[in-house]
Protein backbone atom coordinates (compact mmCIF):
# COMPACT_ATOMS: atom_id res chain seq x y z
CA UNK A 1 0.00 0.00 0.00
CA UNK A 2 1.26 3.14 -1.26
CA UNK A 3 0.88 6.27 1.31
CA UNK A 4 2.50 8.77 -1.11
CA UNK A 5 0.12 11.37 -1.04
CA UNK A 6 -0.82 13.24 -5.13
CA UNK A 7 0.36 16.60 -5.32
CA UNK A 8 -3.64 17.67 -4.73
CA UNK A 9 -3.63 15.98 -1.50
CA UNK A 10 -0.61 17.68 -0.23
CA UNK A 11 -1.76 20.75 -1.60
CA UNK A 12 -5.15 20.92 0.17
CA UNK A 13 -3.96 19.46 3.55
CA UNK A 14 -0.63 22.71 3.21
CA UNK A 15 -3.98 24.96 2.99
CA UNK A 16 -5.93 23.61 5.64
CA UNK A 17 -3.08 23.51 8.04
CA UNK A 18 -2.48 26.84 7.30
CA UNK A 19 -5.95 28.04 7.38
CA UNK A 20 -6.08 26.34 11.00
CA UNK A 21 -3.22 27.82 12.34
CA UNK A 22 -3.87 31.23 11.20
CA UNK A 23 -7.51 31.38 11.51
CA UNK A 24 -8.50 29.34 14.58
CA UNK A 25 -5.51 28.11 16.22
CA UNK A 26 -5.62 31.84 18.20
CA UNK A 27 -9.70 31.28 18.97
CA UNK A 28 -9.40 27.91 19.68
CA UNK A 29 -9.90 27.87 23.61
CA UNK A 30 -12.02 30.91 23.63
CA UNK A 31 -14.16 28.72 21.17
CA UNK A 32 -13.96 26.04 23.39
CA UNK A 33 -14.96 28.00 26.71
CA UNK A 34 -17.98 29.76 25.20
CA UNK A 35 -19.16 26.82 23.33
CA UNK A 36 -20.02 27.65 19.64
CA UNK A 37 -18.23 27.21 16.51
CA UNK A 38 -16.22 30.06 14.75
CA UNK A 39 -18.13 32.60 13.09
CA UNK A 40 -19.08 31.78 9.46
CA UNK A 41 -17.06 28.44 9.59
CA UNK A 42 -19.48 26.32 7.44
CA UNK A 43 -19.51 29.57 4.17
CA UNK A 44 -15.63 29.38 4.60
CA UNK A 45 -15.60 25.63 4.44
CA UNK A 46 -17.53 26.20 1.43
CA UNK A 47 -15.30 28.16 -0.52
CA UNK A 48 -12.43 26.66 0.63
CA UNK A 49 -14.42 22.71 -1.44
CA UNK A 50 -13.79 21.10 1.60
CA UNK A 51 -17.25 20.63 2.37
CA UNK A 52 -17.85 18.92 -1.67
CA UNK A 53 -14.62 16.79 -0.72
CA UNK A 54 -16.31 13.15 -1.63
CA UNK A 55 -19.21 14.66 -3.16
CA UNK A 56 -18.85 14.64 -7.98
CA UNK A 57 -18.72 17.79 -9.13
CA UNK A 58 -22.27 17.67 -11.11
CA UNK A 59 -23.29 17.88 -7.22
CA UNK A 60 -21.11 21.16 -6.73
CA UNK A 61 -18.67 18.62 -4.95
CA UNK A 62 -14.54 18.89 -4.95
CA UNK A 63 -14.62 15.39 -6.14
CA UNK A 64 -11.78 13.31 -4.68
CA UNK A 65 -11.56 10.45 -2.09
CA UNK A 66 -12.43 9.56 1.62
CA UNK A 67 -8.35 9.29 2.30
CA UNK A 68 -8.29 13.28 1.19
CA UNK A 69 -11.01 13.88 3.57
CA UNK A 70 -9.62 11.92 6.07
CA UNK A 71 -6.32 14.10 5.88
CA UNK A 72 -8.40 17.33 6.13
CA UNK A 73 -9.87 15.92 9.01
CA UNK A 74 -6.65 15.09 10.90
CA UNK A 75 -5.83 18.85 9.80
CA UNK A 76 -8.42 20.44 11.50
CA UNK A 77 -8.78 18.02 14.56
CA UNK A 78 -5.44 19.09 15.29
CA UNK A 79 -5.88 22.18 15.90
CA UNK A 80 -9.78 22.04 17.64
CA UNK A 81 -11.23 18.84 17.25
CA UNK A 82 -14.62 20.29 17.99
CA UNK A 83 -14.85 21.54 14.28
CA UNK A 84 -13.32 18.75 13.49
CA UNK A 85 -16.69 16.98 14.71
CA UNK A 86 -19.30 18.65 13.49
CA UNK A 87 -17.19 18.91 9.57
CA UNK A 88 -17.27 15.03 9.90
CA UNK A 89 -21.31 15.39 11.02
CA UNK A 90 -22.11 17.82 8.49
CA UNK A 91 -19.79 16.17 5.72
CA UNK A 92 -19.39 12.64 6.15
CA UNK A 93 -22.67 11.46 7.95
CA UNK A 94 -25.31 13.60 6.13
CA UNK A 95 -23.89 14.29 2.54
CA UNK A 96 -21.62 11.46 2.14
CA UNK A 97 -24.51 9.12 2.67
CA UNK A 98 -26.59 11.08 0.58
CA UNK A 99 -24.65 10.85 -2.28
CA UNK A 100 -23.99 7.22 -1.56
CA UNK A 101 -27.50 6.32 -1.19
CA UNK A 102 -29.88 8.79 -2.21
CA UNK A 103 -32.22 9.74 -5.07
CA UNK A 104 -31.23 11.77 -7.80
CA UNK A 105 -33.81 14.00 -6.98
CA UNK A 106 -32.97 14.31 -3.76
CA UNK A 107 -29.00 14.65 -4.78
CA UNK A 108 -29.99 17.16 -6.72
CA UNK A 109 -31.77 18.84 -4.30
CA UNK A 110 -29.60 18.98 -1.12
CA UNK A 111 -26.07 18.43 -2.28
CA UNK A 112 -25.05 21.84 -3.65
CA UNK A 113 -26.18 23.71 -0.36
CA UNK A 114 -24.57 21.27 1.28
CA UNK A 115 -21.38 21.74 -0.37
CA UNK A 116 -21.90 25.18 -0.50
CA UNK A 117 -22.37 25.85 3.11
CA UNK A 118 -25.76 27.49 2.67
CA UNK A 119 -27.49 24.14 4.31
CA UNK A 120 -25.90 22.65 6.82
CA UNK A 121 -26.78 18.78 8.15
CA UNK A 122 -26.54 16.24 10.90
CA UNK A 123 -27.15 12.41 11.24
CA UNK A 124 -29.63 11.18 14.34
CA UNK A 125 -29.28 7.04 14.82
CA UNK A 126 -28.74 7.11 18.61
CA UNK A 127 -32.48 7.59 20.93
CA UNK A 128 -32.05 7.47 24.46
CA UNK A 129 -32.65 3.94 24.53
CA UNK A 130 -30.40 2.82 21.77
CA UNK A 131 -27.06 3.42 21.78
CA UNK A 132 -24.95 0.86 21.04
CA UNK A 133 -27.66 -1.58 19.79
CA UNK A 134 -28.41 1.06 17.00
CA UNK A 135 -30.83 -1.96 15.57
CA UNK A 136 -32.95 -1.17 18.74
CA UNK A 137 -34.01 2.12 17.76
CA UNK A 138 -37.95 3.12 18.50
CA UNK A 139 -38.59 6.00 16.15
CA UNK A 140 -41.47 4.89 14.38
CA UNK A 141 -42.37 6.15 10.60
CA UNK A 142 -45.71 4.94 9.91
CA UNK A 143 -47.09 5.34 5.99
CA UNK A 144 -49.79 7.44 5.44
CA UNK A 145 -50.31 7.60 1.73
CA UNK A 146 -47.40 9.95 0.00
CA UNK A 147 -45.88 10.74 3.99
CA UNK A 148 -44.50 8.78 6.66
CA UNK A 149 -45.73 9.70 10.18
CA UNK A 150 -42.49 10.42 12.68
CA UNK A 151 -42.78 9.68 16.35
CA UNK A 152 -40.00 9.61 18.54
CA UNK A 153 -36.89 10.67 19.27
CA UNK A 154 -32.79 11.28 18.62
CA UNK A 155 -30.51 12.19 21.24
CA UNK A 156 -26.33 13.74 21.04
CA UNK A 157 -26.85 14.95 17.48
CA UNK A 158 -24.05 16.69 16.46
CA UNK A 159 -24.67 20.03 14.84
CA UNK A 160 -29.13 19.51 15.65
CA UNK A 161 -28.83 22.88 16.88
CA UNK A 162 -27.96 24.24 13.78
CA UNK A 163 -28.94 22.02 11.01
CA UNK A 164 -30.95 22.78 8.05
CA UNK A 165 -31.26 18.85 7.17
CA UNK A 166 -31.18 15.59 9.31
CA UNK A 167 -31.00 12.17 8.54
CA UNK A 168 -32.82 9.93 10.47
CA UNK A 169 -33.08 6.29 11.18
CA UNK A 170 -36.91 5.13 11.86
CA UNK A 171 -38.38 1.86 12.25
CA UNK A 172 -40.86 1.39 9.41
CA UNK A 173 -41.60 -2.06 10.32
CA UNK A 174 -41.19 -2.70 13.81
CA UNK A 175 -41.29 -7.01 13.67
CA UNK A 176 -38.50 -6.68 10.97
CA UNK A 177 -36.00 -5.83 13.51
CA UNK A 178 -32.69 -5.02 11.65
CA UNK A 179 -34.99 -5.53 8.48
CA UNK A 180 -37.35 -2.80 8.87
CA UNK A 181 -34.94 0.44 9.48
CA UNK A 182 -35.05 3.19 7.13
CA UNK A 183 -33.53 6.44 6.39
CA UNK A 184 -35.35 9.63 6.05
CA UNK A 185 -34.79 13.30 5.27
CA UNK A 186 -36.36 15.87 7.81
CA UNK A 187 -36.19 19.78 7.16
CA UNK A 188 -35.94 22.01 9.87
CA UNK A 189 -39.38 23.52 10.45
CA UNK A 190 -41.49 20.98 9.87
CA UNK A 191 -44.34 20.54 12.01
CA UNK A 192 -44.00 18.72 13.92
CA UNK A 193 -40.00 18.31 14.11
CA UNK A 194 -38.37 20.14 17.23
CA UNK A 195 -35.22 20.06 18.80
CA UNK A 196 -34.07 20.49 22.35
CA UNK A 197 -31.54 23.07 24.06
CA UNK A 198 -28.08 22.27 23.28
CA UNK A 199 -26.35 19.73 25.33
CA UNK A 200 -23.75 20.79 27.73
CA UNK A 201 -20.55 18.67 27.15
CA UNK A 202 -16.71 18.27 28.89
CA UNK A 203 -15.38 18.07 25.30
CA UNK A 204 -15.58 18.93 22.07
CA UNK A 205 -17.50 21.98 23.22
CA UNK A 206 -17.52 24.05 20.54
CA UNK A 207 -19.25 21.73 18.05
CA UNK A 208 -23.57 21.93 19.53
CA UNK A 209 -24.92 18.63 20.43
CA UNK A 210 -28.71 18.41 20.78
CA UNK A 211 -31.71 15.78 21.07
CA UNK A 212 -34.41 15.84 17.70
CA UNK A 213 -37.80 15.46 19.22
CA UNK A 214 -40.62 14.03 16.21
CA UNK A 215 -44.32 14.37 17.36
CA UNK A 216 -46.83 13.01 14.14
CA UNK A 217 -43.95 14.80 12.35
CA UNK A 218 -45.61 14.34 8.40
CA UNK A 219 -42.37 14.07 6.00
CA UNK A 220 -42.38 12.77 2.18
CA UNK A 221 -42.19 9.19 1.48
CA UNK A 222 -39.68 10.71 -1.42
CA UNK A 223 -37.15 11.83 1.26
CA UNK A 224 -36.38 8.41 2.08
CA UNK A 225 -32.49 7.46 1.68
CA UNK A 226 -32.04 4.34 0.16
CA UNK A 227 -35.10 1.99 -0.07
CA UNK A 228 -38.02 1.45 2.13
CA UNK A 229 -36.51 -1.21 4.97
CA UNK A 230 -33.19 -1.11 3.61
CA UNK A 231 -31.86 1.50 6.06
CA UNK A 232 -29.58 -1.29 7.80
CA UNK A 233 -27.54 -0.75 4.04
CA UNK A 234 -27.17 2.80 4.60
CA UNK A 235 -26.43 2.87 7.73
CA UNK A 236 -23.82 0.01 7.86
CA UNK A 237 -21.96 1.45 4.54
CA UNK A 238 -21.76 4.83 6.59
CA UNK A 239 -20.57 3.24 9.60
CA UNK A 240 -18.04 2.00 8.36
CA UNK A 241 -16.77 4.79 6.63
CA UNK A 242 -17.49 7.22 9.69
CA UNK A 243 -15.04 4.97 11.79
CA UNK A 244 -11.96 5.51 9.16
CA UNK A 245 -12.60 9.81 8.97
CA UNK A 246 -13.10 10.20 13.07
CA UNK A 247 -9.98 7.61 13.15
CA UNK A 248 -8.15 10.75 11.64
CA UNK A 249 -9.81 13.11 14.04
CA UNK A 250 -7.81 11.09 16.81
CA UNK A 251 -4.78 11.26 14.68
CA UNK A 252 -5.14 14.96 14.85
CA UNK A 253 -5.61 15.22 18.23
CA UNK A 254 -2.62 12.36 19.61
CA UNK A 255 -0.54 15.07 16.67
CA UNK A 256 -1.43 17.60 18.86
CA UNK A 257 -0.66 16.09 22.40
CA UNK A 258 3.07 15.22 21.12
CA UNK A 259 3.25 18.85 19.80
CA UNK A 260 2.07 20.37 22.92
CA UNK A 261 3.99 18.01 25.58
CA UNK A 262 7.62 18.06 23.27
CA UNK A 263 7.16 21.81 22.96
CA UNK A 264 6.62 21.92 26.89
CA UNK A 265 9.15 19.20 27.84
CA UNK A 266 12.04 21.45 26.65
CA UNK A 267 10.71 24.70 27.96
CA UNK A 268 9.97 23.46 31.09
CA UNK A 269 13.72 23.43 33.84
CA UNK A 270 13.92 21.19 36.84
CA UNK A 271 17.18 19.92 38.59
CA UNK A 272 18.69 22.79 36.34
CA UNK A 273 17.59 20.99 32.82
CA UNK A 274 14.84 20.60 30.86
CA UNK A 275 13.07 17.95 31.54
CA UNK A 276 12.98 16.29 28.03
CA UNK A 277 16.74 15.19 29.35
CA UNK A 278 15.34 12.73 31.79
CA UNK A 279 15.21 9.16 30.25
CA UNK A 280 11.64 8.76 31.64
CA UNK A 281 10.29 11.87 29.86
CA UNK A 282 12.00 10.32 26.61
CA UNK A 283 10.19 7.32 26.96
CA UNK A 284 7.04 9.27 27.14
CA UNK A 285 7.69 11.15 24.09
CA UNK A 286 8.61 7.93 21.98
CA UNK A 287 5.95 5.77 23.05
CA UNK A 288 3.22 8.84 22.04
CA UNK A 289 5.46 9.34 18.70
CA UNK A 290 5.27 5.26 17.96
CA UNK A 291 0.97 4.89 18.96
CA UNK A 292 0.65 7.85 16.40
CA UNK A 293 2.71 6.35 13.45
CA UNK A 294 1.55 3.01 13.86
CA UNK A 295 -2.38 4.63 14.58
CA UNK A 296 -1.41 6.73 11.12
CA UNK A 297 -0.51 3.13 8.88
CA UNK A 298 -3.90 1.69 10.10
CA UNK A 299 -5.84 4.85 9.39
CA UNK A 300 -4.25 6.08 5.96
CA UNK A 301 -4.35 2.14 4.53
CA UNK A 302 -8.33 1.90 6.13
CA UNK A 303 -9.08 5.32 4.26
CA UNK A 304 -7.46 4.09 0.81
CA UNK A 305 -9.71 0.32 1.09
CA UNK A 306 -12.47 2.37 1.90
CA UNK A 307 -12.39 4.29 -1.36
CA UNK A 308 -11.84 0.87 -3.01
CA UNK A 309 -15.02 -0.23 -1.22
CA UNK A 310 -17.16 2.06 -2.65
CA UNK A 311 -15.63 1.55 -6.42
CA UNK A 312 -16.57 -2.01 -5.60
CA UNK A 313 -13.37 -3.28 -5.00
CA UNK A 314 -12.44 -4.79 -1.56
CA UNK A 315 -15.63 -6.56 -0.52
CA UNK A 316 -16.16 -6.22 3.39
CA UNK A 317 -12.39 -5.70 4.56
CA UNK A 318 -13.27 -2.53 5.42
CA UNK A 319 -15.66 -3.60 8.06
CA UNK A 320 -13.24 -5.16 10.21
CA UNK A 321 -10.36 -2.51 9.24
CA UNK A 322 -12.26 0.51 9.80
CA UNK A 323 -12.98 -0.71 13.22
CA UNK A 324 -9.76 -1.87 13.99
CA UNK A 325 -8.38 1.65 13.14
CA UNK A 326 -10.72 3.76 15.38
CA UNK A 327 -10.02 1.46 18.20
CA UNK A 328 -6.45 1.78 18.12
CA UNK A 329 -6.24 5.59 17.16
CA UNK A 330 -8.99 6.33 19.50
CA UNK A 331 -7.40 4.81 22.51
CA UNK A 332 -3.94 5.97 20.94
CA UNK A 333 -4.98 9.63 21.29
CA UNK A 334 -6.46 8.75 24.92
CA UNK A 335 -2.95 7.55 25.52
CA UNK A 336 -1.32 10.30 24.39
CA UNK A 337 -3.66 13.09 25.91
CA UNK A 338 -2.92 11.47 29.31
CA UNK A 339 0.67 11.39 28.78
CA UNK A 340 1.28 15.15 27.66
CA UNK A 341 -0.88 15.96 30.62
CA UNK A 342 1.49 14.72 32.76
CA UNK A 343 4.22 16.32 31.39
CA UNK A 344 2.73 19.25 31.88
CA UNK A 345 2.20 18.45 35.65
CA UNK A 346 0.38 20.78 37.57
CA UNK A 347 0.07 23.55 34.97
CA UNK A 348 -1.47 20.85 32.86
CA UNK A 349 -4.10 20.53 34.88
CA UNK A 350 -4.77 24.16 34.88
CA UNK A 351 -7.36 25.90 31.78
CA UNK A 352 -4.28 27.92 31.00
CA UNK A 353 -2.78 25.27 28.73
CA UNK A 354 -4.54 24.17 25.65
CA UNK A 355 -3.43 20.31 26.37
CA UNK A 356 -6.72 20.20 28.88
CA UNK A 357 -8.66 20.66 26.21
CA UNK A 358 -7.20 18.19 24.26
CA UNK A 359 -7.48 15.72 27.09
CA UNK A 360 -11.26 15.98 27.50
CA UNK A 361 -11.90 16.57 23.66
CA UNK A 362 -9.87 12.78 23.05
CA UNK A 363 -12.40 11.33 25.16
CA UNK A 364 -14.83 11.13 22.54
CA UNK A 365 -12.74 9.25 20.68
CA UNK A 366 -13.75 6.05 22.77
CA UNK A 367 -17.32 6.59 22.33
CA UNK A 368 -18.67 8.43 19.38
CA UNK A 369 -18.85 6.18 15.63
CA UNK A 370 -19.41 2.53 18.47
CA UNK A 371 -17.50 2.49 21.93
CA UNK A 372 -14.15 0.35 21.87
CA UNK A 373 -16.36 -2.46 23.18
CA UNK A 374 -18.36 -2.28 20.01
CA UNK A 375 -15.24 -1.93 18.02
CA UNK A 376 -13.48 -5.12 19.35
CA UNK A 377 -16.72 -6.94 18.86
CA UNK A 378 -17.01 -5.55 15.55
CA UNK A 379 -13.13 -6.99 14.52
CA UNK A 380 -13.80 -10.16 16.36
CA UNK A 381 -16.48 -11.07 15.08
CA UNK A 382 -15.60 -10.65 11.36
CA UNK A 383 -12.39 -12.81 12.11
CA UNK A 384 -14.64 -15.28 14.12
CA UNK A 385 -17.08 -15.14 10.43
CA UNK A 386 -14.41 -15.10 7.73
CA UNK A 387 -11.00 -15.38 8.95
CA UNK A 388 -8.11 -13.07 8.50
CA UNK A 389 -7.66 -12.73 5.26
CA UNK A 390 -3.73 -13.45 5.27
C1 LIG B 1 -20.44 14.37 21.67
C2 LIG B 1 -21.23 13.25 21.04
C3 LIG B 1 -21.63 13.38 19.71
C4 LIG B 1 -22.40 12.38 19.13
N1 LIG B 1 -22.89 12.57 17.84
C5 LIG B 1 -23.80 11.69 17.34
C6 LIG B 1 -24.45 11.96 16.09
O1 LIG B 1 -24.18 12.96 15.42
N2 LIG B 1 -25.39 11.08 15.66
C7 LIG B 1 -25.73 9.96 16.36
O2 LIG B 1 -26.60 9.22 15.92
N3 LIG B 1 -25.12 9.67 17.56
C8 LIG B 1 -24.18 10.51 18.06
N4 LIG B 1 -23.57 10.25 19.27
C9 LIG B 1 -23.95 9.06 20.01
C10 LIG B 1 -22.87 7.98 20.11
O3 LIG B 1 -22.74 7.33 18.87
C11 LIG B 1 -23.30 7.02 21.25
O4 LIG B 1 -23.13 7.73 22.46
C12 LIG B 1 -22.50 5.74 21.26
O5 LIG B 1 -22.85 4.93 20.16
C13 LIG B 1 -22.73 4.93 22.56
O6 LIG B 1 -24.09 4.78 22.83
P1 LIG B 1 -24.64 5.12 24.32
O7 LIG B 1 -24.14 6.46 24.66
O8 LIG B 1 -26.11 4.92 24.34
O9 LIG B 1 -23.93 4.08 25.27
P2 LIG B 1 -24.43 2.54 25.62
O10 LIG B 1 -24.73 1.80 24.36
O11 LIG B 1 -25.50 2.67 26.63
O12 LIG B 1 -23.13 1.98 26.26
C14 LIG B 1 -22.78 2.13 27.63
C15 LIG B 1 -21.57 1.24 27.94
O13 LIG B 1 -21.94 -0.13 27.74
C16 LIG B 1 -21.01 -0.74 26.86
N5 LIG B 1 -21.69 -1.76 26.04
C17 LIG B 1 -22.89 -1.63 25.40
N6 LIG B 1 -23.18 -2.76 24.74
C18 LIG B 1 -22.13 -3.61 24.92
C19 LIG B 1 -21.80 -4.92 24.48
N7 LIG B 1 -22.61 -5.62 23.66
N8 LIG B 1 -20.64 -5.48 24.90
C20 LIG B 1 -19.80 -4.80 25.71
N9 LIG B 1 -20.04 -3.54 26.17
C21 LIG B 1 -21.19 -2.94 25.78
C22 LIG B 1 -20.48 0.38 25.99
O14 LIG B 1 -19.22 0.06 25.42
C23 LIG B 1 -20.39 1.51 27.00
O15 LIG B 1 -19.19 1.45 27.69
C24 LIG B 1 -22.74 11.22 19.86
C25 LIG B 1 -22.30 11.07 21.19
C26 LIG B 1 -21.57 12.08 21.79
C27 LIG B 1 -21.16 11.92 23.22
Amino acid sequence: MDFELTREQKMIRKNIKEFMRKEIAPIAEELDRECHLPEGIWKTFGDLGLLGIGIPEEYDGSGMDKFTFTLVVEQIAKVCPGLALSYIAHSNLCAHNIEHNASEEIKKKYLPGLCSGDLIGCLGITEPDAGSDAVGIQTTADRDGKHFVLNGSKIFITNAPMADIALVYTKTDMKKKARGITAIIVEKGTPGFSVAPKMDKMGNRCSPTSELIFNDCRVPVKNVVGEIDGGINVLMTGLDTERVVVAGMALGIGEAALELGLKYSKSRHQFNQPISNFQMVKAKLANMYTEIEAARGLIYRAAQVADQSTRGGKGTEIHKLAAAAILFAGEAANRATDISLQLHGGYGYTMEYPINRFYRDAKLMEIGAGTSDIRRLVVADELIKKGTGY
